[in-house]
């Protein structure tokens, strides 16, 4: 038997919101009224939570928990969850309930209808800081101007994938992952639906500011060629004002003075020796991005990956127990 809906699950740290997630999560489903699993991915914690799950895993076998050996990441977390799906849909949503997992119901509504990716919309965050707030609108503006896809604004990886976006992004092991970016190249018929952000359950965001920032470069990056271009242009614009400089320099000659001082040139060389760095740095960004590529290494390691309803062989008795 095979599941309709894989609800995916990322966790890093999250023991308070976990039972309270779980319960939900099996109220919403069972609406539906169709097989479901809930693939929980532990992507490293240690506060308890790998305990939760292993027990909500032995009390419904519908649950399969991914053990990773060490901290991956949430979009590595989320990959695993997708290759591991078994169901016609699956359904990537945050573990700290700020994606109310009600919502998912409209999520397969659209779903319903024809739709193959439906992504879930922020109308309105609660309980979230201002500069929260901020970096995430510039965010979102930010990667929809520089990249090349056109990528939804303010929605998330909370969203609905069609077994065939999901067989397309499976197919696409790059390392550096942008999911919502991923899932917008695929293409297919996508729609929107608004909701309600809520606050956090419990605990501190997973998220600070530096991971923001490098998801945020994933996204411009695996993208867009644009810090390149914008190195390239640099270089004209610089290149343009000594051109100037140098006419300026001519006619000051000409006319009989003398141009003095060492700190005019100690500063043009010491900005031109900064705009090279810089340009070589984006040039190494994308550089290390071929390195990590050309190793390829796998995405993560999972040190442990529970049994479910679902497995293949679940029905049959298993080796040990003919032999008894
Ligand atoms: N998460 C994860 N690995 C990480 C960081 C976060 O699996 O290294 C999970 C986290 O448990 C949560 C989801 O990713 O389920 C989103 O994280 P968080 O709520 O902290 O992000 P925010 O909503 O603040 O952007
Ligand atoms: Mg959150």
């Amino acid at each position: 038997m095979k599941p309709t809906y894989s609800v995916i699950v990322p966790v890093y740290n999250e023991k308070e919101s976990l039972p309270v997630l779980y319960e939900r999560m099996v109220s919403v489903m069972d609406q539906t009224g169709e097989p479901w699993e809930l693939i929980l991915v532990d992507d490293g914690s240690f506060d308890g939570s790998s305990q939760i799950m292993r027990e909500l895993s032995q009390k419904d076998p519908r649950v399969r928990v991914i053990f990773f050996a060490r901290n991956f990441g949430h979009q590595i977390a989320v990959t695993a969850g997708m290759d591991h799906a078994l169901g016609d849909a699956a359904i990537v949503i945050d573990a700290d309930l700020q994606d109310p997992p009600e919502v998912i119901l409209e999520l397969i509504e659209k779903w319903k209808e024809g739709y193959e990716v439906v992504y879930a919309v922020r109308t309105g965050r609660e309980g979230e800081s201002w500069f929260k707030k901020e970096t995430a609108s510039v965010f979102y503006r930010l990667i929809y101007k520089i990249t090349d896809v056109k990528i939804p604004l303010d929605a998330g990886d909370f969203r609905l994938l069609d077994r065939k976006v999901l067989d397309v992004m499976n197919s696409m092991r790059e390392k550096h992952r942008f999911l919502r970016g991923m899932s917008a190249w695929v293409g297919y018929k996508q729609i929107g639906v608004p909701y309600q952000r809520a606050p956090r359950y419990a605990g501190k965001t997973k998220y600070p500011l530096k991971k923001m920032i490098l998801l945020a470069w994933n996204a411009i990056t695996g993208f867009s060629y644009v810090p390149l271009q914008i190195a390239m242009i640099l270089g004209f614009i610089v290149a343009f004002i000594s051109i100037l400089l140098i006419i300026v320099v001519i006619i000051l000659r000409i006319n009989g003075n003398e141009l003095v001082g060492q700190a005019t040139t100690l500063i043009s060389t010491l900005f031109l020796g900064g705009v090279q760095l810089i340009c070589l740095g984006i040039i190494g960004e994308y550089l290390g991005r071929i390195y990590d590529e050309v190793k390829n290494r796998p995405l993560y390691i999972a040190a442990e990956i529970t049994p479910s309803i679902y497995d293949e062989d679940s029905e049959k008795p298993s080796e040990q127990e003919r032999k008894e």
